[in-house]
C-alpha cells in the first residue's frame, strides 16, 4: 500500500499553513473567538512580536469542562450545525479549525471557566497530545496562551519577519478589529508595556475618540457621515472629504456585518466614487459599515474570511458607489484643494 492516511497532527499542521501565517493571524483568530463568546473586555498581551508568546484573555461565556478537549479537535465547532446555519451566519468563526491548527504549531494552553460552572479547567497541547482537562484558576471567561509559535515547523518560523514588523502587524490588526466593535474594550500590551487601551462603549464621544486615535486626530472633522439604506442593504460610517487624502491606502476600513473585509468589488466601488475628486495617485480614507442579510453574502470563500462573494454583486457595487458619490457631491465645491498628509 502506497496510500496512507496522514496522522492527525500532520493534518492539523497542514491546515495551520492556511490559517496561521504569522503571529497576527493567531491574534485574529483568538480575538474573533473572544468576540463570538460575547466578551466585552479583551486583553491581548504579546512578547517579542508574538513569536515568544501571545496571551489573550476575555470575559466571554467561557468553555465547559466537557467542551474543552473538543475545542481542540479538528472541524469541531459550537457555531454551526448545518448548511442552513452557515447560510445565515453572523458569528466570526464556523470552520472549527483555528484552535487545533494553532495548537499543532505551538506550545498551547487553553484555560476557561464557563459562566455556569463552579470552577475553571485547562487543556494543553505542547506539540503533541492533548493533556487535560485539569482544574485551574480563572474567572468566568477564557485565556489562550500560544508560546513558541512554529517551534516544530522550522520552515514556517524562518518566514517570520523582525519582532518589530510582526508586532506592527498585530497592532494593525487590533486597530482594524477595534473599529468593528465599539462596545468592546480592547487592550494591547507588547513586552509588558500597554500600547493601546480602547475603552468600550456605544457613545459618540468614545466612538469618535477611537476613530481619531486610529485614523488621525482630525479625521472625523474632515469626514462626512453617511447613513444610507436601500432594501435590505444598509451602510453607515465616515468618508473623508477628498481634500483629506492619503499617499497610501492606510486609512481604509470596511466591514460587512462587523467582519473586516478586503474585497475587490468593494474597493472598486469606493475608488470609482472618488474618481473625479481625487488627484491621481492619492488614496481616500474611510471607515464604513455595510449591513446585509447574511444569506446574500458568502464568507466561506477563503479560510481567513477576508474575501466575500455577494449573491447580487452589481446591486452591492451600485449601492456603495451611489451612497459615497452622493455624499461627496454635497461637498464638491473646493474639493480639489488637496492638503497632503
Ligand atoms: P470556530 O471559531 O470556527 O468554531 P475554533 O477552532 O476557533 O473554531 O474554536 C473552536 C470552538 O471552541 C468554538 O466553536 C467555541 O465553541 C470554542 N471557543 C474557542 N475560543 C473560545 C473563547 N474565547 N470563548 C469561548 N469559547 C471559545
Ligand atoms: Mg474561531
Amino acid at each position: 500500500m502506497l496510500i496512507k492516511k496522514l496522522p492527525n497532527q500532520l493534518i492539523d499542521q497542514i491546515a495551520a499553513g492556511e490559517v496561521v501565517e504569522r503571529p497576527a493571524s493567531v491574534v485574529k483568530e483568538l480575538v474573533e473567538n473572544a468576540l463570538d463568546a460575547g466578551a466585552t473586555v479583551i486583553d491581548i498581551d504579546v512578547q517579542t512580536g508574538g513569536k515568544k508568546r501571545i496571551k489573550i484573555t476575555d470575559n466571554g461565556q467561557g468553555i465547559s469542562q466537557d467542551d474543552l478537549a473538543m475545542a481542540l479537535q479538528r472541524h469541531a465547532t459550537s457555531k454551526i450545525h448545518s448548511l442552513d446555519d452557515l447560510e445565515s451566519l453572523l458569528s466570526m468563526g464556523f470552520r472549527g479549525e483555528a484552535l487545533p491548527s494553532i495548537a499543532s504549531v505551538s506550545r498551547f494552553d487553553l484555560i476557561s471557566r464557563h459562566q455556569d460552572a463552579e470552577m475553571a479547567y485547562q487543556v494543553s497541547a505542547h506539540g503533541g497530545d492533548i493533556e487535560g482537562p485539569v482544574p485551574a484558576a480563572h474567572p468566568v471567561g477564557t485565556t489562550v496562551i500560544v508560546a513558541d509559535l512554529f517551534f516544530n515547523t522550522p520552515a514556517r518560523r524562518r518566514f517570520l519577519k523582525t519582532d518589530k514588523t510582526e508586532y506592527l502587524r498585530i497592532d494593525d490588526l487590533i486597530k482594524r478589529v477595534s473599529l468593528s466593535r465599539f462596545d468592546v474594550t480592547f487592550r494591547l500590551s507588547h513586552n509588558g508595556k500597554m500600547i493601546r487601551n480602547a475603552q468600550g462603549g456605544d457613545t459618540d464621544v468614545l466612538r469618535h475618540q477611537r476613530i481619531n486615535q486610529l485614523c488621525g486626530k482630525d479625521f472625523i472633522e474632515n469626514a462626512i457621515f453617511i447613513e444610507q439604506q436601500r432594501g435590505n442593504l444598509k451602510m453607515s460610517g465616515w468618508v473623508a472629504k477628498p481634500s483629506w487624502n492619503r499617499a497610501q491606502p492606510d486609512r481604509q476600513f470596511f466591514y460587512i456585518n462587523n467582519r473586516m473585509i478586503k474585497d475587490k468589488l468593494v474597493g472598486h466601488a469606493i475608488r470609482q466614487a472618488y474618481q473625479d475628486v481625487l488627484f491621481h495617485g492619492r488614496f481616500p480614507a474611510f471607515v464604513l459599515y455595510l449591513d446585509i442579510d447574511p444569506e446574500l453574502v458568502d464568507v466561506n470563500v477563503h479560510p481567513t474570511k477576508h474575501e466575500v462573494r455577494f449573491r447580487d454583486s452589481k446591486l452591492v457595487h451600485d449601492f456603495i458607489f451611489g451612497s459615497i458619490h452622493q455624499s461627496l457631491a454635497q461637498t464638491r465645491v473646493g474639493a480639489m484643494s488637496a492638503t497632503p498628509t
